[in-house]
C-alpha cells in the first residue's frame, strides 16, 4: 500500500513498462516553504524517455482493443484509490508543492473527479451512420484512440493535471507516457503507484521525470507518439508547436493566461470582493486562470477595495501543513523575483500600495519563497503589471467607468483563458458573456475547473479541451468508412 512515508524521503525511479527502473543520476525535491528536502527523483533524459515511448507503444494494441468496461474499471478503482489516500496524497501535494492542506485535499478530491468522470465517459464514445449517397453505399464514422501521447504537467496542480490528462487519455484507449513538473514530481509518483494497484496493465502508463527539453524532444521525434497535451507557459506552448510541425503531431494546449475580473456598477460587491479573493490568492495567485487584473466600476470601487483590502491583510501566510495557513510560499524564488519586479514596475509607473508589495522575511518565512497577499490601486491597463501574467498573491486594482471601453481593453490581450464578471443585471450577463474574447466566463462566481466542464483556452491561451466529452475527443482520431455493397 502506498503513503506519503513511501513517497517521501525516498529516492523514484522512472516507471516505464509497469516497473520502476532507478537511473544514477537523480534530483533533490526541496519544499518551497523551508528549502527541506522532501524526495529524490530521477533526472532522466532522452534514452528513457524513449524506452518509455517504446512500452507505451507495445502497449497500445492490446489496452485499445480492450472493452471500454475494461478500461472503465482501472480508472473507477484509480478514483477510489486516490480517495481513500486523499490525505497522504494531499501532503505530498503540500510539501513539494507549498499550497496550504485544505487546498490540498481540495485538488486531491478534484484530481479523484477526474478518474472517475473519465471511467463513466470511456462507455460512451461512440462512431456514427450517416446516410450514403447511393442506395448500395454504407458510411461509418468512428472514433479511434490517436495512439501513444505524451503528457506535460507543471507543478501547479500536480495532482489534478495528472488525472485531468492521464484519465481521458486511458479512457479512450490510448497509452500514455507522462512528464510531471520537475518541481512537484513526487504526487505524479504517488499516483503512478495508485494506478499500478487499481490494475493497469504494463506499459499502458508511464512516467518519466528529468530534462525537460530532452524528454520533450523525444515526445516529437518518436514516430510512435501521435498526440502530445502540455499545460504550462506559453512560451514553452509555441516551441512545442514549432517542433511538432515535422510529423504533425496532434497537440492540444493549455497555456497562459491574463484573466480579467470585471465588476460592474450593479454587482453585489461584497460577493464581488470575496468571490475575486477565493480566486486571487488561491495557491498563492499561482494558477493559469487565476485573476490577473480587477476592474471595478468608479460607483462600486470604494467599497471593493476596502473589503479587498480588509480580507486580503488578515490572510495567514506560512507553512501549508500548518492548520492556520490561509496562503503558502510561491513555486521559489524566482517566482518571488517576478511578481515583486511587476509591483515595483506599477508603483514606479504611479500605482498605490494598499496592502503588501514586499516579500516575506522573518524567521517563519527565512528559508522559504513567500511573498506578502499585496492589493495595489492607481493601476493603469498599459502598466506591465495589467499586461503580463503575475502568478502571484498581487491583486491589482483598475477603476473603470465605461462597460465598452473596459471591455476592448479586456479583450485587447494574446490571451483569451478566462473572464470573471459581476453583475446582477441580465441583459449585462448575456452581452459581456459574448462580447468576451475567452475560453471561459464565469458569471458572479470564480471556480471553473469541473470533470463535465471543458476548460480551456482561445488566441495565446492554447488550443484544445480537458473536461467534459470534449476532453475525450482529443484523445480520438475520426475514422470515415465508406462501404459500398456491389455494383
Ligand atoms: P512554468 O514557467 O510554469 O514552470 P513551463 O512551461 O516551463 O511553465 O513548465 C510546464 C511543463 O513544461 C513542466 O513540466 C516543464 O518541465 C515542461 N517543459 C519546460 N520546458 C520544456 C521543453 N522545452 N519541452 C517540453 N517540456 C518542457
Amino acid at each position: 500500500m502506498p503513503s506519503a512515508e513511501v513517497i517521501l524521503h525516498q529516492t523514484h525511479g522512472i516507471f516505464a513498462n509497469g516497473q520502476w527502473h532507478r537511473i544514477p543520476d537523480t534530483r533533490a525535491v526541496t519544499d518551497p516553504a523551508t528549502g527541506n528536502l522532501v524526495g529524490t527523483v530521477a533526472y532522466a533524459g532522452k534514452t528513457e524517455a524513449a524506452l518509455a515511448v517504446d512500452a507505451a507503444s507495445q502497449a497500445f494494441p492490446d489496452w485499445a482493443a480492450r472493452t471500454a468496461e475494461e478500461r472503465a474499471l482501472v480508472l473507477e478503482r484509480w478514483a477510489d484509490l486516490i480517495s481513500a489516500h486523499r490525505e497522504e496524497l494531499a501532503k505530498v501535494v503540500t510539501l513539494e508543492q507549498g499550497k496550504p492542506l485544505a487546498e490540498a485535499l481540495d485538488e486531491v478530491d478534484g484530481a479523484a473527479k477526474f478518474a472517475k468522470w473519465y471511467a463513466e465517459e470511456a462507455k460512451r464514445v461512440a462512431g456514427e451512420v450517416v446516410p450514403g449517397s447511393a442506395r448500395n453505399r454504407r458510411i461509418l464514422i468512428w472514433r479511434q484512440p490517436v495512439g501513444v501521447c505524451g503528457l506535460i504537467t507543471p507543478w501547479n496542480y500536480p495532482a489534478s493535471m495528472v488525472t485531468r490528462k492521464l484519465s481521458p487519455a486511458l479512457a479512450a484507449g490510448c497509452t500514455v507516457v507522462l512528464k510531471p513538473a520537475l518541481q512537484t514530481p513526487l504526487s505524479a509518483v504517488f499516483l503512478f503507484r495508485l494506478l499500478q494497484e487499481a490494475g493497469c496493465p504494463d506499459g499502458v502508463a508511464n512516467l518519466v521525470t528529468g530534462r525537460a527539453a530532452d524528454i520533450g524532444e523525444v515526445f516529437m521525434q518518436h514516430p510512435a507518439v501521435r498526440k502530445v497535451s502540455f499545460t504550462g507557459s506559453t512560451e514553452v506552448g509555441k516551441l512545442l508547436i514549432r517542433q511538432s510541425a515535422d510529423q504533425v503531431k496532434r497537440l492540444s494546449l493549455e497555456l497562459g493566461g491574463n484573466a480579467p475580473l470585471i465588476v460592474f456598477p450593479d454587482a453585489d460587491v461584497e460577493a464581488a470582493a470575496d468571490g475575486a479573493i477565493a480566486n486571487k490568492f488561491e495557491n498563492a495567485g499561482q494558477m493559469c486562470n487565476g485573476i490577473n487584473v480587477m476592474y471595478v466600476h468608479e460607483q462600486v470601487a470604494a467599497p471593493f477595495i476596502e473589503r479587498l483590502a480588509e480580507r486580503v491583510q488578515a490572510l495567514r501566510v506560512g507553512h501549508g501543513l500548518h492548520p492556520e495557513t490561509q496562503m503558502g510560499p510561491l513555486i521559489d524564488h524566482a517566482a518571488v523575483h517576478h511578481a515583486h519586479t511587476l509591483v515595483e514596475d506599477a508603483v514606479r509607473a504611479g500605482a498605490r500600495v494598499v496592502t503588501g508589495g514586499h516579500q516575506l522575511t522573518g524567521e517563519r518565512y527565512e528559508r522559504g519563497s513567500f511573498y506578502a497577499p499585496t492589493v495595489l490601486t492607481g493601476i493603469t491597463p498599459h502598466m506591465r503589471i495589467a499586461q503580463e501574467e503575475i502568478f502571484g498573491p498581487v491583486a491589482p486594482v483598475v477603476v473603470f467607468r465605461d462597460e465598452d471601453a473596459v471591455l476592448k481593453t479586456v479583450n485587447a490581450t494574446p490571451y483569451g483563458l478566462a473572464a470573471y464578471v459581476y453583475t446582477r443585471d441580465v441583459r449585462r450577463v448575456f452581452e459581456v458573456a459574448e462580447r468576451l474574447e475567452f475560453g471561459m466566463v464565469a458569471v458572479n462566481g470564480t471556480s471553473l475547473s469541473v470533470p463535465q466542464a471543458p476548460f480551456g483556452g482561445i488566441k495565446e491561451s492554447g488550443e484544445g479541451r480537458e473536461g467534459g466529452h470534449f476532453g475525450i475527443e482529443e484523445y480520438l482520431n475520426i475514422k470515415y468508412v465508406s462501404v459500398t455493397l456491389g455494383p
